[in-house]
């Protein structure tokens, strides 16, 4: 029995894809070591063949050694299409393969190569904004065991990024590859706080146009957030990785030996509660805790009015976490198909925002495709497409730039440490 397009990209995710010699890339995107590293795959779309979703974005591990024992053969060309073959039942899925844009070949007038400053995943650009994560810094370091963010920062990124920088290649994102989305990365930035992301905020809210969602470690004066939802902040993520306490203190041990867990469940709390529905999301990793620790996370997070976006652990090479197993289909099948209900059961307006779709990630929307065709399923779905089109006008709104304020924004790169005064307008989408 074939998967349908959400099985696809959870088994892909779980099984990886191998890829012969002979399967030509001409033109794909590369694969991009940045980030915590979930982004070291092949960026595939699937199509949704289903009304629930026309498009369905993967980013397939393909190099990790999970990957190379995989039963997912690509296969064709970019002349006459390319598909997945399963070789468990000879089933063979059409997919597609996209294309680098011309942008990332191309520097800032810095002189910076505009793929050292961000890059696609999926159809939204991400920068990582900080240094490098300051757990990385300590002796001996503190980072999350599955991350290689400390190993990919001044490799494959630059390490220092200016407001200028980012601002041009948002642009070039958004005229080039139809980029509604700016995502702004920090690890754990350290003494520069959460306050350092306000330059790059303001700009990219004034000068390009985009939505904006930034992620950064929490931090206990939440007065800091109230700032860049001033600012225009669009979306706020928190990277809460693990529900239960032991395997949080084991897998992360700078966030809890430096901010601890709570302070991940109060900031989702706050900010949820000044931000519109959806508007915060809050982010963990299955397949390395108990599934029953994971569900009840995904319950927390949607319970108050965020949505819970979950990363299908992936054993990245060069990270402490390369020789475990990559989690099995049939229980993050289920794991999936909670997210789905828990942002049902609170109404969450899940895939409202245009043209936002992750790689790296299953998109909540995505698992609508996942549950049973029940009538509060068809209530739900009516909801989302209602709130879909009633809140376009106003994302259209926010995708204009903003009148220049005293954002303290100039192009230049953002102070080391202290805030600058938030301007503007505390309503969000
Ligand atoms: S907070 Fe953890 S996952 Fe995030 S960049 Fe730092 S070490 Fe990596």
């Amino acid at each position: 029995m074939p998967l349908n397009a959400c099985e696809l990209e959870i088994d892909l995710f779980c099984r990886g894809m191998r890829v012969p010699d002979e399967v030509p890339l001409d033109g794909a995107r590369g694969i991009s070591r940045t980030r915590a590293g979930l982004g070291s795959g092949l960026e595939v779309v699937i199509p949704g063949g289903s009304w629930v979703k026309e498009r369905i974005w993967v980013n397939v591990p393909v190099e990790e050694s999970f990957a190379h024992e995989s039963p997912y053969v690509l296969e064709g060309s970019p002349l006459d299409g390319y598909r997945v073959r399963d070789d468990r039942n000879s089933v063979r899925y059409p997919i597609e393969i996209p294309p680098e844009p011309a942008w990332y070949a191309k520097s800032t007038t810095r002189g910076i190569p505009m793929n050292r400053i961000g890059v696609l995943q999926g159809t939204y650009l991400g920068v990582y904004i900080n240094m490098v994560c300051t757990f990385w810094n300590y002796s001996p370091s503190l980072n999350c065991r599955f991350c290689t963010t400390g190993n990919n920062v001044g490799e494959h990124e630059v390490v220092d990024k200016a407001v200028a920088d980012v601002v041009e290649v948002a642009r070039a994102a958004r005229d080039e590859s139809g980029v509604t989305f700016v995502h702004l990365n920090a690890g754990f930035q350290g003494s520069r706080g959460v306050q350092f992301a306000e330059p790059y905020i303001a700009a990219l809210k004034e000068q390009v146009g985009v939505l904006v969602g930034a992620q950064l470690a929490p931090q206990k004066d939440f007065s800091h957030y109230d700032r860049l939802i001033a600012l225009g902040v669009d979306h706020l993520s928190f990277c809460l990785e693990f529900v239960d306490p032991e395997w949080f203190a084991k897998i992360c041990p700078g966030k809890e030996r430096v901010l601890g867990q709570q302070i991940f469940f109060d900031s989702i709390e706050h900010c949820a509660k000044r931000m519109p529905k959806g508007a915060v999301s809050g982010e963990i990793i299955a397949g390395v805790e108990p599934i029953e620790a994971t569900l009840k996370g995904i319950d927390w997070i949607a319970d108050h009015g965020a949505f819970p976006t979950v990363c299908i652990f992936r054993p990245t090479i060069g990270s402490a976490m390369e020789n475990w197993p990559s989690p099995a289909f049939d229980q993050m099948r289920p794991v999936m198909e909670h997210v789905y209900q828990a942002c049902r059961r609170n109404w969450i307006p899940i895939g409202a925002a245009p043209n936002i779709e992750v790689s790296i990630v299953v998109n909540p929307d995505d698992t609508a495709m996942l549950v049973p065709r029940t009538p509060g399923f068809y209530v739900y779905e009516a909801y989302r497409r209602t709130a879909r089109a009633l809140a376009q006008p106003l994302f259209s709104r926010r995708m204009r730039p903003r009148p220049r304020r005293d954002s303290g924004a100039n192009g230049e790169n953002p102070p080391a440490q202290g805030g600058r005064t938030a301007g503007g307008s505390a309503t969000n989408v």
